[in-house]
C-alpha cells in the first residue's frame, strides 16, 4: 500500500519532471506496474506522472527511430507490425506479460527498472540503441554503457530510445519461457550487419543471466568477416559460456544448455534470412 499522504505531480514539461525527482522519495510513474516493489513503500512520498510530458511517441527522422519513454510495449508492437520496421522488437515485446500489462508497461519504466525477465533489453542492445536521459546525468549514451555502468542507478528521466535503422542488418530474438505468457527465463538477441553475405559486425546479448546481461563477445568475433555457416555457428556456440542462477524450475547448467540451443537456432534463422 502506498502511504495515504502520497503526493501526485502532473508536470507538463520534461525539465519540470526531472527537477521533481531530485527530491527524496519522489519518483516517476510510467506504467506503474513495478513502481512499488523496489523501494520500501513508506519511502515513496510522491509520484510524478509522465503522461502529460508528450513522451508517448514513436517517430522516424531520417534513418533514426525515436521511441518516447511514454510509449507502451503495446504501442511499439503495433507500430512495428504496422510499419514492418524493427520487427525484432515486436517479436520480443509481443511475448511480454499479458495484453492488459503490455497496454501499461512503458519503455522508460522498463529501461530504468531492467527486470531479469526483460523482453526489451536484449533486442535493443543487439540493435545498438542509444538512450537520451535528463537528470543527475544528462545526455545521449549507448544503452550498453547505460545498463552496465552506474548511470542506470542515477536519478534521471528517460526521454527516449533511439535506434538507427540499417538495411543491411539481420536480427532476431529467442525467448525461453515455460509458457508463452510466463516471464522470460532468458532472452537472447542478435543483430548482424551484413556486407552481402559476409558479417561485417555482430552484436549478441543475453539477458536473464546472473549478471543480468552479457554480451557474447567471443561468439561475435567468430562471425566477423565470414559468411554464417553451420560449422561457424557450432564453433561459436562451443565458446559460449553463460552463468545463470538456478531457480525452482531449472538448474543453472540446464539453462545454459538451453541457451546454447537457442543461440544456434537464432543464428541459423539469421543465416537462412540472408539467402
Ligand atoms: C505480472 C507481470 C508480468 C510481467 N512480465 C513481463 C515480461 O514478461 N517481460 C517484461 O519485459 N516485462 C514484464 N513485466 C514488466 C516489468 O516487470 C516492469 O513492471 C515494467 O518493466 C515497469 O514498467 P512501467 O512502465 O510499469 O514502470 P513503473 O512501474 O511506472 O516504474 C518502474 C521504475 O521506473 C521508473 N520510471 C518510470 N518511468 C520512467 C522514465 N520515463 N524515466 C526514468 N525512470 C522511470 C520509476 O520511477 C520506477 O522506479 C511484468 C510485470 C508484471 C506486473
Amino acid at each position: 500500500m502506498l502511504p495515504n499522504s502520497i503526493q501526485w505531480y502532473f508536470p507538463t514539461k520534461v525539465k519540470e519532471a526531472a527537477k521533481l525527482i531530485h527530491k527524496d522519495g519522489i519518483i516517476l510513474h510510467g506504467g506503474g506496474t513495478k513502481i512499488l516493489e523496489p523501494q520500501p513503500r513508506s519511502s515513496v512520498k510522491g509520484l510524478v506522472d509522465i503522461s502529460a510530458l508528450g513522451l508517448n511517441y514513436i517517430k522516424v527522422t531520417g534513418n533514426i527511430v525515436h521511441i518516447g519513454s511514454g510509449a507502451t510495449f503495446a504501442d511499439v508492437v503495433a507500430w512495428s507490425r504496422d510499419k514492418k520496421r524493427l520487427t525484432v522488437l515486436s517479436d520480443s515485446l509481443s511475448h511480454a506479460a499479458s495484453t492488459p500489462l503490455r497496454n501499461r508497461i512503458t519503455i522508460g519504466g522498463s529501461i530504468k527498472d531492467f527486470p531479469m525477465w526483460s523482453n526489451l533489453y536484449a533486442p535493443l542492445l543487439a540493435l545498438d540503441a542509444k538512450i537520451d536521459i535528463i537528470g543527475e546525468r544528462s545526455g545521449i549514451f549507448s544503452l550498453e554503457e547505460y545498463a552496465t555502468s552506474p548511470l542506470i542507478k542515477s536519478k534521471h528521466l528517460v526521454r527516449e530510445i533511439r535506434v538507427v535503422e540499417k538495411h543491411d542488418i539481420r536480427s532476431g530474438v529467442k525467448i525461453f519461457h515455460v509458457v508463452r505468457f510466463e516471464y522470460p527465463i532468458f532472452t537472447i538477441a542478435a543483430a548482424c550487419t551484413m556486407d552481402k553475405n559476409i558479417v561485417r559486425d555482430a552484436r549478441i546479448f543475453v539477458t536473464g543471466v546472473k549478471k543480468k546481461l552479457v554480451r557474447l563477445v567471443t561468439a561475435e568475433k567468430v562471425f566477423r568477416g565470414h559468411s554464417i555457416s553451420d560449422e561457424l555457428i557450432n564453433s561459436a556456440a562451443n565458446q559460449v559460456s553463460l552463468t545463470f542462477v538456478p531457480d525452482y524450475k531449472f538448474g543453472a547448467a540446464y539453462k545454459e544448455k538451453v541457451a546454447k540451443v537457442y543461440f544456434k537456432d537464432l543464428l541459423r534463422e539469421i543465416k537462412e534470412s540472408i539467402r
